[in-house]
């Protein structure tokens, strides 16, 4: 079955329309990436996929089999769906230790969250360092980190990750996307990633759609797009 279906996604902010009938979907353990410019509606996409505050809605979204509508942001994870949004995805008066066992709150398994926190720790030492530290005093790379752990402390089946590489240093971000890459081969999440280095993220990718002015006007095999002249020219810089 198929994990994550939109059909004719529009959205809008007040009398503005960002998303004009968006259709795409996600297999189940697929890595797929959404490219556009700036603008062009790629965060709005994750945003009304998780029905955020502030936007007004219209169109089927369907995660594993059910419709999201009327389905509160908050209860998401507990569905299986957990959302990175860009830059702002920590608590950030809670401290590191504080805002992974709050990823997995929708869990009861002790023992298995325990082991997934140190499994984290270990893969990302700095926060183990920084553990009683309260994460808005973190660096932004060590944000970051945080809230992908966080997110992946509910054990999402689908991991929506907006500009994940925003503001970190390139080796941080081969780091992060090795991570990703990873957490897709051994655990099966899927992923829909917004990435502005839009080679790198088609490099772990299955399928890639790209968006402009809130519509989708090309989609295909990630490997189908890279070697595309046109995405190569507009998104890829060569
Ligand atoms: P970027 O990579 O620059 O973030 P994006 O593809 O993610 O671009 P969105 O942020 O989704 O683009 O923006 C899509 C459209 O919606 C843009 O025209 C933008 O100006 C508009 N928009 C985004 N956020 C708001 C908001 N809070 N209020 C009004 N309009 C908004």
């Amino acid at each position: 079955m198929t994990l994550l279906e939109v059909e004719r996604l529009q959205a809008s902010y007040g009398q503005v329309r960002a998303l004009h009938g968006i259709d795409l979907s996600v297999e189940p353990g697929e890595v797929v990436v959404l490219m556009g410019a700036n603008g062009a509606g790629k965060t709005t996409t994750l945003r009304a996929l998780c029905q955020m505050p502030g936007l007004t809605v219209s169109g089927s979204v369907r995660f594993d089999g059910r419709s999201l509508s009327g389905v509160r942001t908050e209860h998401l994870a507990g569905l299986g769906m957990a959302h990175v949004p860009q830059g702002r995805g920590t608590f950030p008066e809670l401290t590191v230790e504080e805002n992974l066992q709050a990823g997995a709150y929708v869990r009861r398994d002790r023992a298995g969250i325990r082991s997934d926190m140190e499994r984290w720790y270990d893969t990302f030492p700095r926060l183990s360092d920084r553990r009683a530290q309260v994460a808005g005093t973190l660096s932004g790379g060590e944000q970051q980190m945080l809230a992908v752990a966080r997110a992946c402390l509910s054990r999402p089946q689908l991991l929506l990750l907006d500009e994940p590489s925003l503001g970190l240093a390139p080796l941080v971000i081969h780091q992060l996307f090795e991570i990703f890459a990873e957490l897709n081969r051994t655990d099966g999440t899927a992923l829909l990633v917004v990435e502005q280095n839009a080679s790198l993220a088609l490099s772990i990718a299955t399928r890639a759609y790209v968006i402009e002015s809130g519509e989708i006007v090309l989609s295909g095999p990630a490997s189908d797009l890279q070697a595309d002249d046109g995405v190569r020219r507009a998104y890829l810089g060569f």
